[in-house]
Formats: structure tokens, C-alpha cells, sequence
């Protein structure tokens, strides 16, 4: 690792001035700064200073970006209201990791692609603008199949992002340039141009909290993850399907998947579909068609485009059947 300093600001609009790269757990950043691939010589640490907490309401819920990994998916009004989030975090890392890990930190972890995590590798054009994709005619099992480009076809890694993209999550946001909020749907950028810029944060700016809209379909909310080994791992493919079943018909749907995309990725077209229906096999069958829409394989991940409707249709008729329950 190259020698760095560490501050710890006395407060968020001190550490908002310092014009320096952020830690808060350091889960993702620690091991990036170990494999050379982020070299800063100079760290603000947020932990002190981000807020912590969670405040579950009638129709919000609202955790503060510090808050742990932990600390959220052990807090039983959150796994009440929305169990997808609960679902995603747990799947997510260990105990150990997720007590490190903040909440905020985790929407900005950076890809897992071998190829952008090895110095040695000299084509990846998110760590080395310009210089090409070793994953495109290289081992790419793992990779996206929506919202690639030429330029880069890693996955987003987050589990949490794609339960909380599902349920329309929003942002708190706070810079230099003063505090804005914005749908966490509009955090990640598509590879399409520029994958060394994977968000649309500006310079400086930090996530302070993450605000998630409670219904009944975050309430009959699932996320299921299919993964190479039982133990922590990144996901092959994950859904989060929420839904709200009135009078045996679907009047809301809330749907995304991870593993697939670029970023977490949204299926409003599938939620569309679903709307007004039973959730008969016939029906699910048909809307879960359209989750492959623009889809592209590139050799060894081709497998993915064709599991896709398979999990979808599990984590919709999981999400049918607590709706039912609680219906
Ligand atoms: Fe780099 Fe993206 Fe290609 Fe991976 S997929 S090698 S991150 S450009």
C-alpha cells in the first residue's frame, strides 16, 4: 500500500471542504488502496462525522448513510417494512464485514471485475481509461448482459442497490456545492461512454441518507440471489420483486435485477406487464419475457439471458405468495 494520510474531520461540513478522497468503512476502499488500483495520498474519514440511524415511519423509512451494515439489517421495523432490503443485506457479506460496512458505502463499492482489480492487467478502460476491455474475448462469465458497451461489461456488485432500486429508494446528498436529493436510480451510470465515472455524484459530494417509500409491495418485498458457493459471494443473477395483490390481481409491482446489468437494474417494463393480472404462471411467464429486452451475451455469460426468466419467475411467485398471505 502507498503511504497515505488520515484525517478525521470534526464535523461533515469540514470534512465536505477538504477537497480529498472519502473512507467510511473502508471494506471496499482498504483493499483497493491494498491492490494498488486507488493510490490517494490523502483520506478523510467520514466515520466519525456521517450520521447513523434509522427511523422506520408509516410510509418512509429513512437510514442515515453511516449507519452499518449491521446495524440496518438487524433492525427488525426495517425487515418488517421492507424485507427485500433485510433480504439483500444479508446476502450481501459476513457479520464481520457488514458491522464495518456503512450503508452509504455500499451503493458506491466498485465493480468486482478480476480484470479492473489487477494492476497487471493492462486493458480495462475503467481503470485505465482508453485502454480496452480484457473482459470482451476474455473470461467473462460474470459479467453484464444489459447496459454493456465496448467499452466495459462489469456488473455492479451491490446487492443492497438493487433491493432499494427496486423499491424506488431515494438519496440525500451533501458537497460543496450544497445539499440536493435525488432517486438512487439515477446514482449508477450506464457503461455506454466513460466507465471510469460510475455515479453521478459530483466532486466532493457524499451520500448522507437513503430514504425508501413504504407500501404494500415493500412490504411483500423478496430478493433472491443465485451465487457460485453457499458462502459470501457476489451474485450470478439476483431479483428484488415487490407487489401489492388486490381482489387476486396485481395493482403494484416493484422489480429489478442485479448481476445482469452494468448497474442495478430496473424492469419497469416487466412491472407494467404485471399489472392487472393474476399472478397466473401464464401471465408471470409473459411479463418475465420482457426482462431480456436489449440483452447481450458475450461468450461465457450468454447462460445468464436465459436464467433470468427462471429466477424472476421464482422471486415473483415468492412475492405473490406473502402478498397473499398478508392479504
Ligand atoms: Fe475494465 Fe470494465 Fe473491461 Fe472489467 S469489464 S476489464 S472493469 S473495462
Amino acid at each position: 500500500m502507498m503511504p497515505f494520510t488520515l484525517e478525521r474531520p470534526a464535523s461533515l461540513p469540514a470534512a465536505l471542504r477538504a477537497d480529498a478522497e472519502f473512507i467510511a468503512g473502508g471494506t471496499d476502499m482498504v483493499q483497493l488502496m491494498q491492490e494498488h488500483i486507488r493510490t490517494p495520498g490523502r483520506l478523510i474519514d467520514l466515520s466519525d462525522v456521517l450520521p447513523r440511524g434509522i427511523l422506520v415511519d408509516t410510509d418512509r423509512a429513512r437510514i442515515d448513510a453511516g449507519t452499518s451494515m449491521e446495524a440496518a439489517a438487524t433492525y427488525t421495523p426495517l425487515s418488517e417494512a421492507a424485507p427485500a432490503v433485510t433480504m439483500a443485506l444479508i446476502e450481501s457479506a459476513s457479520p464481520q464485514v457488514r458491522n464495518l460496512a456503512t450503508m452509504g458505502g455500499n451503493l458506491l463499492q466498485r465493480t468486482r471485475c478480476g480484470y479492473f482489480r489487477d494492476v497487471a492487467v493492462a486493458a480495462c478502460n475503467k481503470r485505465r481509461p482508453g485502454s480496452g476491455c480484457a473482459a470482451i474475448g476474455g473470461e467473462n462469465r460474470n459479467f453484464a448482459v444489459l447496459g454493456t458497451s465496448e467499452q466495459c461489461i462489469a456488473t455492479h456488485a451491490s446487492d443492497l442497490a438493487v433491493a432499494l432500486v427496486a423499491l424506488r429508494a431515494e438519496l440525500d446528498l451533501d458537497g460543496p456545492q450544497g445539499a440536493r436529493h435525488i432517486a438512487l436510480s439515477d446514482l449508477h451510470r450506464s457503461a455506454a461512454d466513460r466507465p471510469e465515472i460510475e455515479t453521478t455524484l459530483r466532486a466532493g459530494e457524499v451520500i448522507t441518507a437513503i430514504e425508501i417509500p413504504l407500501d404494500a409491495a415493500s412490504a411483500n418485498s423478496v430478493y433472491v440471489k443465485v451465487r457460485d458457493r453457499a458462502a459470501f459471494e457476489w451474485a450470478l443473477l439476483s431479483a428484488a420483486v415487490g407487489l401489492r395483490i388486490e381482489g387476486g390481481k396485481i395493482t403494484q409491482a416493484r422489480i429489478a435485477m442485479g448481476g445482469v446489468g452494468t448497474r442495478p437494474w430496473l424492469l419497469d417494463r416487466v412491472e407494467s406487464a404485471l399489472l392487472g393480472c393474476a399472478p397466473t404462471r401464464a401471465a408471470v411467464a409473459e411479463a418475465v419475457a420482457l426482462a431480456t429486452e436489449g440483452a447481450r451475451g458475450w461468450g461465457h455469460n450468454d447462460f445468464k439471458i436465459t436464467q433470468m426468466p427462471v429466477l424472476l419467475t421464482r422471486a415473483i411467485e415468492l412475492a405473490a405468495a406473502q402478498a397473499g398471505e398478508r392479504a
